[in-house]
């Protein structure tokens, strides 16, 4: 195994006194510099290849102290061998090319698609029956053009060099302590394993490319403001044939002016007259699901509740229905004539003690249409 003749620190290019730091930054600068992917240079190779051993040697205090002292012959009677790369002057390769994500394994592995979100607004009377609704996604498909693969269709497609084709690195570090093996994603093929010599025309490499898509999502009944329905695998696509992400569809339900919703229960509003109310009355009520016709008895009281039982909201993913309860206003006449005002102070000369006074077995009965 040659080793470079060379002064290790002519090759970083510092001065004798350089501190860690200085090392390192200079080794980044000429490893992108000279790598033998990036660089046209013929002797590119050769030359990263030295930068590298200098930077192992340096950038350890062990090994510099004896260059320091000996020089290469220093080295070599330590047992050093130059090439095989340790793991701490690797991971400054890499960051050197991919920045800190790669190392920290956020960057680039082969996987699962990302999630992707998106919002419908839906109207309460269709949360209460159900609906579907026809949602615009943007998402990552595979790309047509090359099937995903990245490659333009015909060009070559070869094991990428700094992994061999196996997407992973295997590295070994001797310490006293004994070996240490650490497996991690090739940061130059990103874990695919393969090299690409022309990449895609359309998806520019990535196998993948961003489409519009509707996507019909089934709302079940009974669904509350807010609530995300998962659909399992329409999300991004993965890379290289990996499983698609999920996507999120968050849905809202549009408040009804004319029902407030309370869980699965609905309240609601019934104006009746004074005379409707005095008099009994039948009148037309909204609920969730049309018209409804409530038979109101003679002395109605404002404040009183019917409850419908269940015509709420349906129970989301479960039995029944929650109810509908409607509360009882009496409007008071606002604006009358001389001769309505005539009539009701004549009723009022006939009324007595009585007029005013619940009737018992009416309250009762009454009483019982309240929950
Ligand atoms: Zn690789
Ligand atoms: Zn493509």
């Amino acid at each position: 195994m040659a080793t470079t003749q060379r002064d290790y620190y002519e090759l970083l290019g510092v001065g004798r006194d350089a501190d860690e730091g200085e090392i390192k930054k200079a080794f980044r600068r000429l490893a992108r510099e000279l790598h033998p992917d990036v660089s046209d240079a013929p002797d590119a190779h050769e030359r990263f290849r030295e930068v590298v051993e200098a930077y192992e040697v340096l950038s350890k205090s062990e090994t510099r102290e004896l260059y320091d002292r000996y020089g290469h012959a220093g080295l070599r009677g330590g047992g050093f061998q130059p090439g095989s790369f340790d793991f701490g002057s690797l991971s400054d390769l890499f960051a050197a090319f991919f920045g800190e994500d790669v190392l920290a394994g956020r960057g680039g592995a082969r996987g699962r698609g990302a999630d992707l979100a998106a919002a419908v607004e839906i109207e309460l009377v269709d949360a209460a029956r159900g609906t579907t609704r026809e949602v615009p996604f943007e998402v990552a498909v595979t790309c047509a053009h090359c099937d995903g693969d990245g490659a333009e269709p015909g060009s070559a497609v070869t094991a990428c060099p700094t992994c061999g084709g196996a997407g992973r690195l295997q590295q070994v570090s001797r310490s006293v302590f004994g070996e240490f093996v650490r497996t991690q994603t090739c940061a130059t093929c990103a874990g695919s394993g393969r090299r690409i010599e022309r990449p895609c025309n359309v998806c520019d490499g990535a196998g993948r490319v961003v489409e519009e898509r509707r996507i019909e999502v089934e709302i079940p009944a009974g669904i509350h403001d807010g609530q995300r329905i998962r659909l399992t695998g329409a999300g991004h696509a993965g890379q290289l044939g990996a499983r698609a992400g999920d996507a999120y569809v968050q849905v809202h339900v549009r408040p009804d002016p004319r029902f407030v919703r309370e869980g699965d229960d609905i309240f609601s509003t019934v104006d009746l007259t004074m005379t409707q109310a005095a008099l009994g009355a039948s009148v037309s009520i909204d609920t969730l699901d049309g018209d409804h016709e409530l038979e109101f008895e003679a002395g109605t009281q404002p404040g009183g509740i019917v409850v419908l039982r269940g015509r709420g909201m349906p129970v989301l993913n479960g039995f029944g229905h929650g109810d509908h309860r409607v509360l009882v206003n009496v409007v008071v006449p606002r604006h009358l004539s001389d001769e309505q005002r005539q009539l009701l102070a004549e009723f009022d000369s006939h009324a007595d003690e009585r007029t005013y006074t619940a009737d018992e077995s009416f309250f009762e009965k009454f009483k019982s249409v309240f929950r």
